[in-house]
């Protein structure tokens, strides 16, 4: 088997028994990196002299016998997640040339446990968007097939990880993004509680519902992530102190008397690809089978929850995004009068439309005479969310259901109509709205080989138990180990960095 396919979990036995080295693995990935990115175009940066220099660093560390979590494990971080002295882009003119003075906490994390950075991955600009088309750099394609797109924001991690560009990745989730690019890409993607990991250094799009998380081949790889990366940062105020339970070590609990939710309103027939259906209801089975107890439940204020997120997700947007203002960071506009003029040209010839119109929707609903009308009203009704939620977990441990309504869209489908963009995170925000953890892992392929995923969501801080389901599902399943068809092909190394 060649090095790329491992998983976390295997590459670290492997370099704990010294049978391969940190730098022999960093360099297979790069060179896999080299042969496939222009097919790709998961990464807007790839980094071989810090990875192989990180490398060297980690293979000390293991003769040594000091080893952490993560030593010698190459990764891909998205670009939205801040690595000092590093280009850090968002996938936006607007950011050219910035590169932060400081780690993000999660960096400062993984590097602590001794990991290798390969590269910052792609995304869709400032993390607003579903398919990252809205990158303004580049185009990540599915791996699975070249004319779908990868999903998004989080589509350059999740491809990365789906074409064995990385071992692992790690990417953000403001209402779908880490979940549904993973489910779109075949692979296992983990959105923490709000506060289980910290914030700090993750660039903002709209803070209330921003969680950093992992992306992984296997289930055990992301628990592995997620223990490196969870805790109380005295950096983010809103990260919660409280202890990071075992997560690898509770794996293998199994799913025996769990009491499982399936809610009515994710399982509506209206614009669900029967296929998606089909491949999650085979996944309830699976788990029935082996002892879990399913029900329907009602998460009844669902049919509000992609009004209601958009509402306040451009609203956090167009105020977290004033910052950029030709000043503090990267673009300015050369060719303005006046400062008036500065502010103008630099956000609008920075910012790609639809950021800009995010700011404009989200300076809309926050306005004197319309902030009750939407702000205050989506607030209101993101609490009854909660409870819906709160509720149902009075009735069940753990919520079953598809991660989207349909696999992976074809390239351009859905660019025109931004509307049919947002339809699509439908079973997916409402976790941000409510703060509670997700994971989305393969469950199928739709007829044209486009893999398909379910998500099972828990209450605050039940990542383990959501992780033992999910864990518990894919030892009888080899969904996971299903690899998409590429073929590489030889470039010129230049072409992989900007
Ligand atoms: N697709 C959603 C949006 O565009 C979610 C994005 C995200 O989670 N970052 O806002």
């Amino acid at each position: 088997m060649s090095l790329t396919e491992l998983t976390i979990i295997e590459a670290r036995e492997k370099l704990k028994k010294r049978e391969i080295s940190a730098v022999e693995l960093t360099r297979a990935f790069l060179e896999r990196i080299i042969r496939l990115e222009p097919q790709i175009g998961s990464y807007i940066n790839v980094f071989p002299e810090k990875a192989l220099e990180q490398a060297e660093r980690a293979d000390q560390r293991l003769a040594r016998g000091e080893e952490g979590l993560l030593t010698g494990i190459p990764l891909a971080v998205k670009d939205v997640i801040s690595i000092r002295g590093l280009p850090t882009t968002c996938a936006s003119r607007m950011l050219a040339g910035y590169r932060p003075p400081y780690d993000a906490t999660v960096i400062t994390r993984l590097e602590e446990q001794g990991y290798v950075l390969l590269g910052k991955a792609n995304m869709d600009e400032f993390a607003m968007g579903s398919s990252t088309e809205n990158s303004a750099l580049q185009t990540t394609r599915n791996p699975w097939a070249a004319e779908a797109v990868p999903g998004g924001s989080s589509g350059g991690s999740a491809a990365a990880v789906a074409a064995a560009e990385c071992l692992g990745a790690l990417g953000s989730d403001t209402g779908g993004s880490i979940r549904q690019p993973a489910s779109h890409c075949g692979v296992v993607g983990l959105k923490p509680t709000y506060g289980r990991v910290s914030r700090y250094g993750l660039v903002a799009y709209a803070s209330s519902l921003d969680q950093i998380g992992p992306l992984s081949k296997t289930v055990a790889d992301s628990a592995l992530l997620l223990q490196a990366i969870a805790g109380h940062d005295p950096l983010d105020s809103t990260s919660v102190s409280r202890d990071v339970p075992d997560y690898l070590g509770g794996l293998d609990r199994g799913v025996r008397g769990l009491r499982l939710g399936l809610p009515r309103e994710y399982f509506i027939k209206e614009g669900m690809d029967p296929e998606v259906e089909k491949a999650v209801r085979g996944a309830i089975k699976a788990l029935e089978a082996q002892g879990a107890e399913c029900r329907e439940i009602s998460l009844p204020h669902t049919p509000y929850a992609v009004a209601v997120y958009y509402i306040i997700a451009m609203a956090e947007a167009s105020s977290n995004l004033a910052r950029y203002d030709g000043v503090k960071y990267g673009f300015r506009e050369p060719e303005s009068r006046g400062l008036g003029e500065m502010y103008r040209k630099t956000r609008s010839h920075g910012f790609g439309p639809e950021v800009i119109r995010r700011i404009m929707l989200g300076t809309y609903v926050l306005s004197a005479g319309y902030y009750d009308a939407y702000y205050r009203k989506a607030s209101q009704v993101r609490t009854l969310i909660i409870r819906d939620f709160q509720e149902a977990f009075q009735e069940v441990d753990l919520i079953l259901t598809p991660v989207a309504p349909t696999p992976a869209f074809r390239r351009g489908e859905k660019t025109a109509d931004p509307l049919q963009m947002y339809l699509t995170d439908i079973f997916t925000i409402s976790a941000n709205l409510a703060g509670i953890p997700g994971l989305s892992l393969p469950c199928g392929f739709s007829s044209g080989g486009l893999p398909i995923g379910f998500q099972i969501l828990g209450n605050y801080f039940e990542e383990a138990r959501i992780l033992q389901a999910a864990h518990a599902f894919e030892q009888a399943a080899d969904y996971h180990r299903r690899r998409p068809p590429l073929k590489t092909t030889n470039s010129n190394p230049k072409q992989i960095s900007r």
